[in-house]
């Protein structure tokens, strides 16, 4: 028992120390040659209270190893940010704390590593980081380094509890709603919205995005400001909310844009809309009904992020209701938006830069 222990305390040691030693290593095949501890090495580490700490990491062994099983530890999620970032992983700030950004980061990590995908900082983790042999991300993919949210319209239940309209607005609206359905298919519009998210975040994923996404599953109670807040939190690049649409005119059909009235990111919007609305219709063949401008959005208004919504057809429309339902014509939807997205960092914000 006391030998497991002081293994454990080991890896601890070696895992606090070794991310400084990692991070100025660029060259993926050197990292195994510098960094590669085995176990029968990791045993001769010397102990607590040697040169081997850092003088600011906590001396008390015990807290190590229980937070090294429960990823709490400021520390510790501060080194694994570190790590990420330098293999190309994680392009958030560096804060300590466990958020969707960097556990989405950590689960592209351990994808690529070919270890089980758990989004938490487990064994398995812990001794792929300790073996040295990592796997950076690949840099020459496109979308690496941006941040990118997706929020599927909707959940299974609405929320009918009230929520102010805007920062400091007397206007309240309900927190979320339950959307509309197919009037032919009778599919709710939160599973269109879902699927579609779904599949994009993985399109998104293998180009080298960070993704986030709201929810990934419709039980979930999580109303339209907090969703905004959560591309705040996450200092989205790119954020796209995905909505179907329903009229009383049957004959209605098509896609369209809606674009925040109000945003720090106003033209970056109006430009991404453009591009994304095309993109669609070039995919899906729905007809292109152009650009709208909102202020009455809780989910644009608390937003500070770049955010543009598209309402992807008409389930009110016999047609359309059909195609929204159909797995082939939902691939057409995330392939469309999926060019839409990575157009606009190709082109757009390419240009941006070069000018
Ligand atoms: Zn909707």
């Amino acid at each position: 028992m006391k030998k497991t222990i002081a293994v454990i305390a080991s890896i601890v040691l070696i895992l606090l120390s070794g991310c400084s030693r990692i991070s100025t290593v660029k060259d993926p095949s050197s990292l195994s040659s510098s960094s590669v501890v085995s176990p029968e090495v990791s045993e001769s580490i010397t102990p607590p209270g040697s040169s081997t700490f850092e003088p600011s990491e906590p001396s008390d062994i015990s807290s190590q190893i229980s937070s090294s099983v429960l990823p709490v530890s400021d520390p510790e999620i501060t080194s694994l940010q570190n790590l990420l970032k330098e293999l190309g992983y994680f392009s958030g700030e560096i804060t300590g704390l466990m958020d969707d950004a960097t556990v989405s980061a950590l689960e592209h990590f351990q994808k690529n590593n070919g270890i089980d995908v758990t989004g938490r900082y487990d064994k398995d983790t812990i001794d792929l980081i300790n073996s040295g042999k990592l796997i950076p991300n690949e840099e020459k993919l496109p979308l690496s380094g941006l941040i990118i949210g997706i929020d599927p319209g909707h959940q299974r239940h609405g929320n009918s509890d009230l929520e102010p309209v805007a920062p400091g607005s007397d206007v309240m609206k309900k927190k979320v709603s339950s959307g509309t359905q197919g009037k032919w298919t009778r599919t709710p519009e939160w599973e269109v919205n879902l699927k579609v998210g779904l599949r994009l975040k993985e399109l998104l994923e293998n180009a080298g995005a960070t993704v986030i996404i709201t929810h990934d599953s419709p039980d979930v109670d999580i109303s339209n400001v907090e969703r905004a807040q959560m591309f705040n939190d996450n200092n989205t690049d790119y954020a796209l909310r995905l909505h179907c649409n329903g009229n009383a005119d049957e004959t209605q059909h098509g896609a369209f844009m809606l674009i925040p009235k109000n945003n720090p990111f106003y033209e970056d919007c109006v430009r991404a809309a453009e591009i994304l609305l095309e993109e669609y219709c070039t995919s899906t063949g729905a007809y292109n009904r152009g650009l709208t401008y909102r202020s009455d959005q809780s989910g644009f208004n608390w937003c500070d992020r770049m955010i543009i919504n598209i309402e992807m057809g008409y389930m009110s429309n016999e047609e359309e209701d059909h195609n929204l339902s159909d797995p082939d014509y939902q691939e057409k939807m995330a392939q469309g938006l999926f060019k839409g997205i990575l157009r606009y960092f190709n082109e757009y914000r390419k240009d941006q830069t070069e000018e």
